[in-house]
């Protein structure tokens, strides 16, 4: 071992799922919304002025940031805009979680969750979820150094109830507790009316998924002004220009275009429901699914041999081979086309 080495710091990272690169690839494997972004999107895209590129971007990212606070009727100080909800997070987790106690997040959660805490050094512990991969909100009332969880919950698609989301942050005082909403526009209800009485609530949320624009990389924060404050001095300890001017352009047009997000959040909503009903007639089941993926298993199918049979045929899903989830397929809601071949082969396969 050269000396040089033992000063490396070694993570096991997050792995993401596969963006195979073949064209007729029916793509169900990382809840990417197959509808497109609002053509309000792609006119700003055209009239983009690429001779501003060679300015340095708003630090603040201001344009994204009010159009933010307008669409969720908020506070500029209240919203922080980051490079995904990934980065987001993970500069909340910098920020937040400073504690020697033990951070809280459900066992079988987004897996990103343990990966940051173990980059910092952050302890955690991960309260099981029960038999019906519910939370149960009596796990968060023990001391600890934050909370996070996602709301629907990853890859389950289970939503907790908003009295119970305000059960655990009424529970944690002392500590800031995250909700993760990267899936709150397909279901559920967003604990974003709980700010004004909560100032240790941190809701995150992302442009990846209900806004069709994981390639342009947008998320962001909502909470109290002190609790953005801090998370935008880590920023600026950091990186001060986190967000391109591109996307801060592009993220402003999406958000005026609230009946392109509502008609392709509908469609999505409503091919998820068919999509149950089919999987159930093939004797699939599955938890509630409130987000835009459905957490199916079947008994008696081996869950890892379909995930194989099926990126044989080009179609991609995700499976995850813990021991509570390898018997469960993640399978993204495309459109009724891309659905309909998923079925076709599962009627083949079965
Ligand atoms: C997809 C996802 C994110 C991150 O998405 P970004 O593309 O980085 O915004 C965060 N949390 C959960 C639970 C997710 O599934």
């Amino acid at each position: 071992m050269k000396p040089w080495e033992a000063n490396i710091r070694n993570v096991t990272p997050y792995v993401p799922g596969e963006q195979p690169k073949e064209a007729d690839v029916i793509k169900l494997n990382t809840n990417e919304n197959p509808y497109g972004p609002s053509p309000a999107v792609k006119k700003a895209a055209q009239e983009f002025d690429t001779e501003l590129l060679r300015l340095y971007p708003d630090p603040a990212s201001r344009v994204l940031a009010d159009a933010l606070a307008k669409r969720y009727g908020l506070g500029r100080d209240q919203i922080f805009v980051g490079v995904g909800s990934d980065e987001v997070l993970a500069l909340a987790f910098l920020t937040f979680f400073n504690s020697d106690k033990p951070i809280l997040f459900p066992d079988i959660s987004y897996s990103f969750y343990s990966v940051w805490a173990e980059l910092y050094g952050i302890p955690y512990e991960r309260p099981a979820l029960d038999r019906d991969f519910r939370l149960r909100k009596e796990d968060y009332y023990k001391e600890n150094g934050g909370v996070v969880f996602p709301n629907p919950n990853a890859p389950t698609s289970l939503a907790l109830g908003l009295s119970e989301v305000e059960d655990i942050i009424a529970h944690n005082q002392r500590s800031v507790v995250i909700v993760d909403e990267a899936y709150i526009d397909f279901g559920g209800e967003s604990a974003l009316g709980l700010l004004s009485k909560y100032e240790n609530l941190l809701v995150v949320q992302t442009f990846s998924k209900s806004r069709s624009m994981a390639g342009l990389r947008i998320g962001y924060a909502m909470g109290a002004p002190a609790l953005i404050r801090a998370l935008s001095d880590v920023k600026y300890s950091f990186n001060s220009y986190t967000m391109n001017r591109t996307s801060l352009v592009l993220g402003a047009a999406a958000l005026e275009d609230e009946a392109y997000f509502q008609e392709t959040l509908g469609k999505i909503r409503a091919t998820r429901e068919r999509a149950k009903e089919r999987l159930g007639a093939l004797g699939f089941v599955c938890p509630e699914p409130s987000a835009n993926f459905i957490f199916a298993s079947r008994p008696g199918t081996d869950a890892g041999a379909l995930f194989e049979a099926l990126k044989e045929r080009n179609i991609y899903v995700r499976h995850f081979d813990g021991p509570r989830t390898k018997d469960y397929l993640r399978i993204t809601v495309g459109t009724d086309g891309q659905m309909e071949r998923l079925f076709e082969f599962l009627e083949n396969y079965l």
